[in-house]
């Protein structure tokens, strides 16, 4: 064996161990019957950056995917990549200071591929430095071909079910982005604005509206007064005229108009808000649309056609003062939907757009199958599957997404969907191989949108558990991990896409990871200047620190703080585990031959504690327990108690109690190593390989021994740590010899480790010691005596020092101390002295410490 280094020298191990691993050995077996273990590893946006929140879920799915392996799985941790959205568009325009619409199509989305697959490239370093484990064997990246062709067939499979359709229908739009986007896509956050008051006139006389987009006047389509409002209900049936457009809308009941609110009536736009929509639907109301895909007024909006929706708002107030039609205005808070990319305050516009159904209850249904970690998490997909108004919009107006494979027939204009067998294509680039079914023509115009991103990504359980592939399909997969952020998008997506092409719920438990907070609890952003990268950490404390911390930060589920000492203290204990595997490594050796003793048996029982904990704490994904219970019986109870305790018989002659200490210390660092390979898989396999001559990772997890508590080598334990503490507390080195110590106790224990680890002779004894006090010292108490003597102060207290203790404490006991001082009786209180006592054992002095189980004499003289 070469010479072990002191320190542990970090750098060098983990990138030795990372360039020579050999892959392979983590990739699923297609043909395997052993029991699978599918992860449906969420598939990051390739930025080029793999940033802590990424780290930290990584390091929790590493920690499953290795412990299922080592447990018998066959386990696949697959990495997928979410190439295609408008983050990329914008990073492409800005590198070579395009616009998209300048260059071809194609050629656009040549350049997209392009700084794709250089960003995956990047981010493939850094998952392999931080020692994931993943199967590389089933990569996918949702861009290429092989894979859009699936989100290409999934779109034609729901098509040819009904499942999805092709309808003007309203829609959220980001006028910035230019796009239509989907419920999940909105963020709401609250703003003031104005609410005005005007008038629209009527033959019964003005009535009096409030509103907060008075831009949308001729977007009106009707008001509406609730049925039992006394002051308006007269104009419900009639018509009243829209100021400045001046044409007639309806007024119309509904009960669901708040009276209470502005003047009580409202005017129904098409369209404002999300109630708009309904009462559009409701009332069957007609559309006019008054704002444009880019955010500007539609030709209805006369005069002011062609402003901004913000210029157009402030041309119309000041018309509407200047006219005397708004007569009054309030602030009003408000909350308003904004496009979650780009914070643009989003608008209701009547598409053509294609959407999937949605079916709520099968959602929920599904969802009750899946085992949810933590379980509350499942709220908020229940949550939000009450909240949608209307189904899931599919299609995206941009260039680098998976096309949408459909032509529109020139002469009929009926959609042609394609055919499984003719996928993958781009209708831009291809035409269809039939002519129109409906009447023959073999003119088409391509569809130019695209499809949602997360129409991709919501098959990404299906596509690793062989839907679609030359393999058998192995669906559920077993694990979805994810943040909490991504439950209604997602998370949803997924359930129903999965329940929809293959009528089962998509993995069998979803583990929710939390957010990663910067040392100030802020969540970890570039612009707070807490943004900590999982390079940087690595550099300085290496892959096994870092993945310390992601274990020991917290529970699944819950934020999670990004702290250095964390990882300084994951640093510390490789060092600590480093050192005593530097001293153990001549004296670990596996034997046959060996006859473990009491103090053998209680660390056997310990390790197989901890392993039954150990396993349960990953059995329940608590990372942070599982970790803790590992350093705890590394450091405690190997280290410090273990090792101490059988150092004179690794050192002493060769026999079955020497081998015995040997072949235990090989038993624990062997199932050590194991335990660590899921946490700090580079130091394990350093040590496991120095021991062993094996990889730690592909070696099974240990399994408990069955072991009986061993109550005589715990004690032997704490007999030895209280002895350790005495020598430590007196300042002797811990190997200095004492005269003799005399154990009192029940158990029948063995002395050899006890006096080896003591250095001096040892002697068990049943019962409890015969042991008298006697009182030594008088120490005369000045803050008593000072106060009430004064200047007889010093004699008396040199008197009481010069009288015989045990007298002194007889007094003492009785209540009153008489001194004589200058031929006077002077009498002191128990209080003016302390009485200093010793043990006494056989009639010597003996310091007793006493333990639970057992009593310690220790004789230090002779
Ligand atoms: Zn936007
Ligand atoms: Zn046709």
């Amino acid at each position: 064996m070469s010479e072990i280094s002191k320190e542990y020298d970090f750098k060098q191990v983990e990138e030795r161990w990372a360039g020579s691993w050999d892959e392979s050995i983590y990739y699923f077996d297609w043909n395997s019957h052993a029991p699978q273990y599918i992860i449906d590893t969420p598939p990051p946006y390739p930025t080029g950056n793999f940033h802590i929140g990424n780290a930290l879920n990584w390091c929790y799915i590493d920690f499953v995917a290795r412990y299922k392996r080592m447990k018998g799985y066959n386990v696949m941790f697959p990495q997928g990549w979410d190439c295609h959205g408008l983050p990329t568009e914008v990073k492409v325009e800005e590198i070579h200071k395009i616009t998209k619409n300048e260059v071809p199509r194609e050629e656009f989305r040549r350049l997209c591929e392009e700084l794709t697959a250089q960003n995956i490239a990047k981010m493939r370093v850094t998952m392999r430095r931080l020692g994931f484990s993943n199967d590389w064997s089933n990569e996918y990246v949702t861009m290429m071909p092989e894979y859009y062709s699936k989100t290409q067939r999934s779109f034609v499979q729901m098509f040819d079910k009904g499942m999805i359709y092709r309808e003007d229908h309203p829609v959220n739009w980001c006028p910035r982005c230019g796009t239509a986007i989907a419920f999940a896509e909105v963020e709401y956050d609250s703003r003031t604005t104005t609410l005005n008051y005007l008038r629209f006139g009527s033959d019964l006389g003005d009535l009096e509206i409030a509103t907060s987009r008075p831009e949308l006047l001729a977007a009106c389509v009707a008001v509406a007064v609730h049925p039992e409002d006394d002051k308006n209900k007269k104009y419900i049936g009639t018509e009243v005229r829209v100021p400045v457009f001046d044409y007639n809308v309806p007024v119309i009941a509904d009960e669901v108009v708040d009276p209470a609110f502005g003047t009580g009536v409202v005017m129904i736009c098409t369209f404002g808000d999300k109630q708009d929509v309904r009462w559009w639907v409701e009332h069957d109301l007609p559309l006019r649309q008054a704002i444009d895909r880019a955010g500007r007024m539609t030709e209805i909006a006369g005069k002011f056609a062609g402003m901004k929706i913000s210029e157009c708002k402030d041309a119309i107030i000041k018309e509407m003062k200047s006219l005397g039609i708004i007569y009054k205005e309030e602030p009003l808070d408000q909350n308003v939907g904004l496009c979650w990319r780009c914070k643009t305050a989003i608008e209701i516009l009547s598409e053509r757009q294609w959407f999937v159904k949605i079916n709520p209850g099968e959602i929920i249904e599904t969802s009750a199958e899946i085992e949810w970690v933590p379980e509350h998490m499942e709220i908020r997909l229940k949550n939000w599957t009450g909240t949608m108004d209307w189904d899931w919009c599919i299609s995206r107006q941009r260039i680098f997404a998976t096309p949408i494979p459909v032509w529109y027939c020139k002469k009929c204009g009926e959609p042609l969907v394609a055919k499984e067998e003719w996928l993958p294509l781009d209708p831009n680039v291809s035409s269809p191989p039939i002519s129109c079914p409906a009447c023959g023509s073999v003119e088409f115009e391509p569809e130019t949108d695209v499809l949602d991103t997360w129409m991709d990504s919501s098959i990404s359980a299906l596509n690793v558990t062989g839907w679609l592939s030359d393999h058998p399909p192995r669906y559920p997969a077993q694990l979805r991990p994810q943040g909490h952020d991504i439950i209604r998008t997602w998370a949803f997506y997924t359930i129903l896409r999965a329940k929809a092409l293959v009528g089962v719920r998509p993995w069998d438990s979803i583990l929710i990871n939390g957010m990663v907070l910067g040392e100030d609890g802020h969540k970890m952003s570039k612009s707070l200047n807490n943004f900590i990268a999982p390079e940087e950490v690595v550099v300085k404390y290496g892959a096994d620190a870092f993945r310390q911390w992601a274990a020991v930060g917290g529970s699944p589920g819950s934020d999670v703080m990004f702290r250095w000492k964390d990882v300084i203290s994951g640093g510390r204990f490789l060092q600590k585990l480093w050192s005593m595997y530097r001293f153990s490594a001549p004296h670990a050796v596996k034997s046959d031959d060996s006859a473990p003793n009491q103090v053998d048996r209680w660390l056997l029982f310990e390790l197989s504690q901890m392993i039954e904990a150990v396993t349960d704490s990953m059995d329940r994904f608590q990372f942070d327990e599982a970790f803790r219970a590992i350093r705890s019986f590394a450091w405690d109870v190997l280290a410090d108690n273990y090792i101490e305790l059988v150092k004179s018989r690794l050192y002493g002659p060769d026999g079955p109690e020497k081998r015995a200490a040997q072949s235990t210390i090989y038993a624990a660092i062997e199932a050590l190593t194991s335990l660590l390979a899921p946490f700090t898989p580079f130091i394990a396999e350093e040590i496991r390989m120095n021991l062993s001559g094996e990889s730690v990772h592909t070696s099974s997890w240990p399994r408990p021994l069955g072991m009986e508590p061993q109550p005589a080598g715990s004690l032997i334990k704490d007999v030895a740590a209280a002895v350790r503490r005495y020598k430590s507390d007196r300042g002797m080195a811990l190997n200095s010899p004492l005269a003799e110590i005399e154990v009192y106790s029940d158990l029948d224990l063995e002395t050899t480790d006890l006096s080896g680890s003591t250095s001096s002779p040892v002697a068990v004894k049943g019962g409890s010691p015969e042991i008298e006090t006697r009182a030594v010292e008088v120490k005369p108490q000045m803050k008593a005596i000072g106060p009430v003597f004064k200047n007889q102060s010093g004699e008396i207290i040199r008197k009481l020092t010069e009288m015989d203790p045990e007298k002194v404490a007889r007094m003492v006991a009785a209540g009153k101390i008489e001194v004589e001082v200058e031929g006077e009786v002077v009498e002191l209180g128990p209080e003016a002295v302390e009485i200093a006592t010793e043990t006494l054992s056989a009639g010597k002095a003996v310091e007793m410490i006493v333990l639970e189980g057992a009593t310690v004499l220790i004789r230090t003289g002779s």
